[in-house]
C-alpha cells in the first residue's frame, strides 16, 4: 500500500516511465504475452505432465516435449492463484477523489498493474482487494472510508458478473475457479474502520472483509505499527486484544503485516487459529528493517500453522535498494548535464528517460522473489509461503519479470527450473493461504455451535 514515507527516490523523472503496465519497456520478456488464450479455460492438456512427477502421466509419443515456460504457463492456469495483497480498490478511490476518469478494470486499462486480460493471461484466480484504509483517517471516518471501497469492489463484480465473484469463503473461490471466475476476495488494511467499537468485527465480517491488517503506517487504537518509532501500546493495545478474540469468534483472518514485531507477537500468542503475513517479505534479505518478518517470527507465525505472502516491491526484496536507486538518478543527472541540458527542460527529461532505456532503474528481478520464497521455505518448509504482491501499491518498484498481474507464470517457471514440483506450487500460489483461512472459518463455526 502506498507507504508514502518510504517510497523510493528513483527521481521525478521516472515517474513517466509508467507503473508497470504490460506495454511498459521491461528488458525481461514478459511470457504471457505468448499465450494467446487468457481464460481459466484454457486448462493444459495431459501432454503437459511435468516431468517432476514420481509417476508422470505417459504422454503420447508425438507430444511434444515440454519446456518450463510452457509448464509455468499450464500450471498458472490449472492451479488457483490467490494473492493476499492488491491495491485496486485505492487505485480506483483516487482517481474519483481526484476527479478523474477512474479505470474500469473489467477490461484492459492503460496504468495500474491489474485488470481482467491481464488477470486472465497471468491465471490470477482470487486476489485480495486491499480495502485500504489511511492512518489519517484514524478517529476521523475511517468506517465509512472502508465502506466507500467496499462498494467499489462490489461494482466491479456487478459490472461483470461472468467474469468476477466476491467470495467469502475458499469454497466460493474453488466453485468460482470452476465457474471460470476470478474471485474478489477482501481483506481490511488497518483496524482504523472498527473505530473502538468491537460490534465493527462482525459489521465487516458481514460485508465481506475476511482479514484485518491491524494497524498501517502509525500505531493506531489496536496495535503498534512498524513505521512508528513510539511503541505507543507495546504491542497491542488492551482493546486489541479483544479484537483479536473478536476476530477469532466470527471467522476474520488475522494479518500481521505491517505490525510492529511487539504487536505480531502477541498476535501469535493470543490468536486461537493460524494467522498470515498477507503482504511481507524476508527480514534476512532487508537486515534491521522491521516491515519484513525475521527468522524467529517466521519460525512462530509457522508453529502456528501461519502463512507468508511475500511483497514483490523491490525494498522489500533487496536491502540497498533505495541507495542504488538514488546512485542511478545521481549517475543519470550528471549524465544529462553532461550533454549541456538543463534537467526541466523538454530535451534534459528526453535525455534522461533514453539514459534509462539503455540504464534501468535498479529492481529486483523474478528470481528475488523466489530467493525470498525459497528462504521461508529452507526455514520451515513448504506449508507456510504464498503470494501477496501489494500489485497497484508498490508502483514502479515491482520487479523484473513481476511487473504485473500478467507475469505470475514468470515466477512459477523459476520455482519449476529450481526443482520445485507440482504440489509445492500449488501450496505456494495459494492452497496454503486456502488452508489458513478455512480454518479461521471451522474455527468460528464451532465457536458459533458451542455458544448454541
Ligand atoms: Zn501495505
Amino acid at each position: 500500500m502506498p507507504r508514502t514515507a518510504i517510497t523510493l527516490a528513483l527521481g521525478a523523472l521516472l515517474g513517466s516511465l509508467g507503473c508497470g503496465g504490460s506495454a511498459s519497456p521491461s528488458p525481461v520478456p514478459a511470457i504471457s504475452s505468448v499465450s494467446a488464450t487468457p481464460s481459466v479455460s484454457a486448462t493444459p492438456s495431459v501432454s503437459a505432465a511435468p516431468s517432476e512427477d514420481p509417476e508422470p502421466t505417459p504422454t503420447r509419443a508425438d507430444a511434444p516435449p515440454v519446456d518450463p515456460e510452457a509448464r509455468a504457463q499450464a500450471l498458472a492456469h490449472e492451479l488457483i492463484i490467490l494473492d493476499g495483497h492488491i491495491d485496486v480498490p485505492w487505485r480506483l478511490h483516487k482517481a474519483q477523489a481526484a476527479g478523474k476518469p477512474v479505470d474500469d478494470v473489467t477490461g484492459p486499462t492503460q496504468g495500474g498493474d491489474f485488470d481482467l486480460p491481464r488477470a486472465r493471461a497471468g491465471g490470477l484466480d482470487a486476489p485480495f482487494m486491499s480495502i485500504y484504509v489511511s492512518a489519517d483517517f484514524e478517529g476521523k471516518g475511517a468506517k465509512q472510508v472502508a465502506d466507500g471501497l467496499i462498494d467499489l469492489v462490489e461494482g466491479i463484480v456487478a459490472r461483470a458478473p461472468d467474469d468476477f465473484a466476491l467470495a467469502r469463503s475458499p469454497a466460493d473461490v474453488r466453485r468460482n475457479f470452476a465457474d471460470g471466475k476470478v474471485s474478489l476476495p477482501m481483506g481490511m488494511e488497518n483496524g482504523a474502520p472498527i473505530e473502538g467499537d468491537l460490534a465493527n468485527v462482525a459489521y465487516f465480517h458481514g460485508r465481506g472483509i475476511r482479514y484485518i491488517t491491524l494497524a498501517h503506517s502509525k500505531d493506531n487504537h489496536i496495535a503498534d505499527s512498524s513505521y512508528d518509532s513510539r511503541h505507543t501500546h507495546g504491542g497491542l493495545s488492551a482493546f486489541g486484544e479483544q479484537v483479536v478474540a473478536e476476530m477469532n469468534r466470527v471467522g476474520i483472518m488475522i494479518d500481521v503485516s505491517h505490525l510492529s514485531d511487539e504487536a505480531a507477537d502477541d498476535v501469535l500468542r493470543l490468536s486461537a487459529v493460524p494467522v498470515i503475513a498477507s503482504h511481507s517479505s524476508c527480514r534476512h534479505f532487508t537486515p534491521g528493517w522491521e516491515r519484513n518478518m525475521s527468522d524467529e517470527m517466521i519460525q512462530r507465525l509457522a508453529a502456528k500453522g501461519g502463512v507468508i505472502q511475500v511483497n514483490f516491491g523491490s525494498e522489500f526484496l533487496v536491502g540497498d535498494i533505495r541507495e542504488r536507486g538514488k546512485a542511478h538518478a545521481k549517475e543519470r543527472d550528471a549524465h544529462v548535464r553532461g550533454l549541456g541540458l538543463a534537467l526541466d527542460s523538454e530535451e534534459g527529461r528526453a535525455a534522461a528517460l533514453a539514459y534509462e532505456q539503455e540504464h534501468p532503474v535498479p529492481r529486483a528481478t523474478v528470481e528475488t522473489v523466489a530467493d525470498h520464497i525459497e528462504h521461508v521455505i529452507e526455514l520451515v518448509g513448504v506449508d507456510h509461503v504464498g503470494l501477496g504482491s501489494d500489485f497497484d501499491g508498490v508502483g514502479d518498484s515491482l520487479p523484473q519479470g513481476l511487473r504485473d498481474v500478467s507475469q505470475y507464470p514468470n515466477l512459477l517457471r523459476v520455482l519449476l527450473e529450481r526443482g520445485h514440483d507440482r504440489d509445492a506450487l500449488e501450496k505456494i500460489a495459494g492452497g496454503n493461504v486456502l488452508r489458513v483461512w478455512q480454518a479461521a472459518l471451522d474455527h468460528a463455526a464451532a465457536a458459533a455451535r458451542s455458544s448454541g
